[in-house]
């Protein structure tokens, strides 16, 4: 063990500390601290944090994943907005010494840089109870500035982890979901209901994990052209993949562009973006490219 056992993660030692420190639910901030060792087990296991570990926690709270990530780990940077929980972290995080705490806002802090100052470059992993009212662009903000991740773990909104994970043929795909499964393998480790939170939120929970490749499973000529080919589908969900493309003029991809391809791919000229695969989306992106370089 990196550091002594945790003493939270159960309501009676969450209430001590919130009445200690008069700790007032900051709800813009999404605050639901979790309460139950069980699912924190379960959230270790599925980030299988060992001692070689170094950890980016988003959103500390009070420090109980902290206690958690911080007995396994080598080391924890701790990122938490709320300056008033920060006395609070000091008191419940004061027998780790590998934890780092910092009082910022997690998309405004350099993650590329913080691996390399803490880890030397090396990947490091995330792991969080997020604040669900900014999960997608933490989510994507990882992934596009190119932090060197050895996998994300965390707890979103049950439904946002099924988008993450959706497949074409599901009413949850979308472009959440081929964005994450350009950058990782996503699997749901846990279904958490509301009780094991306080306060309790008003949606269900899920840890999902994702596993970052070390390269995309397809290749995209452009990035950029592929995500806004996909976001340019999904905007226009129930239009066809022609009509959806030729409403943002600015992808260049004409109706008769789009027509020559698809027939190329061998699919039906009235497809509809939902029923691309990501391969499918990359394809098209990559042979629009070819098309416009033309
Ligand atoms: N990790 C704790 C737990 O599991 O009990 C708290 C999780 S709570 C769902 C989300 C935490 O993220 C809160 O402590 C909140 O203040 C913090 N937070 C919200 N927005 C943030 C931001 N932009 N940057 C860093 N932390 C943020």
């Amino acid at each position: 063990m990196a550091g002594p056992v945790p003493t939270l993660g159960n309501p009676r030692s969450t209430i001590e500390i919130l009445n200690k420190y008069h700790v007032v639910f900051q709800k813009k901030y999404g605050q639901n601290f979790l309460i139950d060792g069980h699912v924190l087990d379960k959230i270790m296991k599925a980030a299988q944090i060992s001692e070689e570990d170094y950890v980016v926690e988003i959103g500390p709270g009070i420090g109980t994943m902290t206690q958690y990530l911080a007995s396994r780990a080598r080391g924890v940077t701790a990122i938490e907005i709320d300056r008033a929980l920060i006395p609070v972290l000091q008191d419940t995080l004061s027998g780790y010494p590998n934890v780092d705490l910092v009082n910022e806002d997690v998309l405004k802090v350099d993650l590329r840089r913080l691996a390399e100052e803490k880890n030397g470059g090396k990947p490091v992993k995330v792991v969080a109870n997020l604040p669900y009212y900014i999960t997608t662009p933490i989510i994507m903000g990882l992934f596009e500035k190119h932090v060197p991740l050895a996998g994300i773990t965390v707890m979103v909104q049950k439904e946002v982890a099924e988008r993450m994970q959706a497949g074409p043929g599901s009413k949850n795909y979308g472009a959440l979901s081929i964005a994450v499964q350009y950058y990782a393998e996503p699997y749901v480790a846990a279904y958490v209901p509301p009780n094991c939170f306080m306060p309790r939120p008003g949606v269900g929970s899920a840890v999902i994990r994702l596993k970052t490749y070390a390269e995309p499973p397809v290749k995209a000529a452009d990035e950029a052209l592929l995500f806004a080919v996909v976001r340019a589908s999904f905007n226009q969900r129930r239009k066809t993949l022609q009509n959806g493309l030729s409403h943002v003029p600015e992808l260049g991809i004409s109706k008769d562009m789009t027509i020559k391809i698809l027939t190329e791919m061998g699919l039906p000229e009235s497809v509809r973006g939902e029923a691309l695969t990501l391969a499918q989306f990359a394809e098209f992106a990559n042979r629009a490219a070819a098309c416009r370089e033309a």
